[in-house]
């Protein structure tokens, strides 16, 4: 069985995973983010009830999603396709705007498909760019299939061509916010908004703009499991913890501390968080300050980087609380950090570093050691994407 499938409770009910994905019905969602915020960060439910389906704290739910009505038609008019036409795909008769809503990626521009669509068109001029995956990166950055077929329109391709080379629209993961023991029957996911401007259009991120716009309470959309062991609560509830999640790197710690305070785990929680303002960027606010109230969160620092001169975030808050945190660290507690890969969670590493360093009188070259050892025995553990 792999990450991606999960067994039902019973064996005569359907195996709900990858291939089969469970159509699970929207509960509720909501803005979490305030008046006047840049971000659009939305906090959806959803009912796993049915499904027999189960998962742990650290977890990610993958959400397939639709395409939106604006892409498709701009992508109608960029090949001059006809949307109404019928077409067949896996030996089922369907419209090939139905086509285009549900099983091409119209977004991601990927070397690998557009290499192809070079060839399909005999473009010289492109398939020679696409051997350079510099080129490649840069070009694809912000550009989807519209983009590149009015760039380099191909002569007489029908909707069968594309659909030899485009890839099919697949689920995109988002680590669960929830406790099944908290929320029986239920996943809660934490969804920022992808949008931007770029080469003359409003692009949205298929999958994120799928659940904030179009995923309507009450109506169903496929969902499949993916199982992260390497990010797992300390068996012994008496271990500290600390959690590094900025932005929508909040999701896993809300599952975290939902699940230790269902399990009665008497160990201390620490959690920074971060984003821009605290007025309108303090995600699940009212939660953790409940939760330090009853004392569920031995404390919470905050990184609001926009709200001073000079920009502030949750690694500078772990270098000034430093010899706390490496007292914790060595006294056993479990370290996570989640959400941005490409910045975030690499700062937050060197001050892990730094820190063990400096309080711990290591070398930079033990200091790293040191942290690597913590990963290989699942102390460290990281969600970032
Ligand atoms: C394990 C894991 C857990 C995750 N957890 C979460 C989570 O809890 N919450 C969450 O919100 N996300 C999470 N993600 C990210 C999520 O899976 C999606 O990648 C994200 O929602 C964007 O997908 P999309 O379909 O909306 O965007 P896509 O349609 O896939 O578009 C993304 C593409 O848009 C382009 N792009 C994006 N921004 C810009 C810009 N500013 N300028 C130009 N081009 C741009 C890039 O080409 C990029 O490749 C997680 C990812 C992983 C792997």
């Amino acid at each position: 069985m792999s990450d991606t499938e999960a067994l039902t409770q019973s064996d005569s009910e359907p195996i709900y995973g990858k291939s089969n994905p469970f159509p699970a019905k929207l509960l509720k969602k909501f803005n979490l983010n305030g008046e006047g915020s840049a971000k659009e960060t939305f906090h959806a439910e959803i009912s796993l009830e049915g499904s027999g389906l189960s998962y742990e704290a650290g977890d990610a739910l993958a959400v397939v999603p639709e395409n939106a009505p604006d892409l498709i038609e701009d992508f109608l008019e960029a090949t001059v396709l006809e949307g109404s036409q019928s077409v067949m795909i896996d030996e089922i008769s369907m419209t090939l705007r139905e086509a285009l809503r549900d099983k091409f990626d119209l977004r991601v521009v990927t070397k690998v498909v557009l290499t192809k669509y070079a060839k399909l068109c005999g473009n010289d001029d492109l398939l020679d760019k696409c051997g350079d995956r510099e080129w490649v990166n840069e070009y694809s950055w912000g550009r989807d299939w519209v983009d590149v077929v009015k760039e380099f329109p191909a002569e007489s391709l029908a909707a069968e061509d594309y659909f030899s080379f485009l890839r099919p629209l697949a689920g995109r993961l988002y680590s669960i916010a929830s406790s099944l023991v908290a929320h029986p029957d239920e996943v809660h996911l934490t969804v920022g908004a992808v949008r931007y401007e770029a080469f003359g259009r409003q692009k949205k991120g298929v999958c994120s703009t799928f659940i904030t716009d179009m995923w309507a309470e009450g109506d169903t959309a496929g969902v499949y499991f993916h199982h992260n062991k390497k990010f797992k609560l300390p068996e012994d509830g008496s271990v500290p913890i600390i959690m590094v999640g900025p932005g929508t790197g909040i999701a896993p710690f809300r599952a975290f501390v939902e699940e230790r305070v269902a399990s009665g785990a008497s160990g201390k929680n620490w959690l920074f968080f971060g984003d821009q303002h605290e007025a309108t960027d303090y995600l699940y606010q009212s939660e953790w300050d409940s939760c330090l109230q009853q004392g569920h969160l031995y404390r919470v620092d905050l990184a609001f980087s926009r709200d001073q001169a000079n920009k502030i975030y949750v690694q500078d808050r772990m270098r000034e609380n430093a010899a706390e945190l490496w007292s914790w660290i060595a006294d056993g507690a479990y370290f996570y950090v989640c959400g941005d890969a490409s910045r975030m969670a690499k700062d937050v590493h060197q001050s892990l570093i730094d820190i063990a360093a400096e309080q711990g009188g290591m070398e930079e070259s033990e200091a790293t050691a040191y942290i690597k050892q913590m990963q290989k025995e699942k102390r460290y553990g990281r969600d970032v994407y």
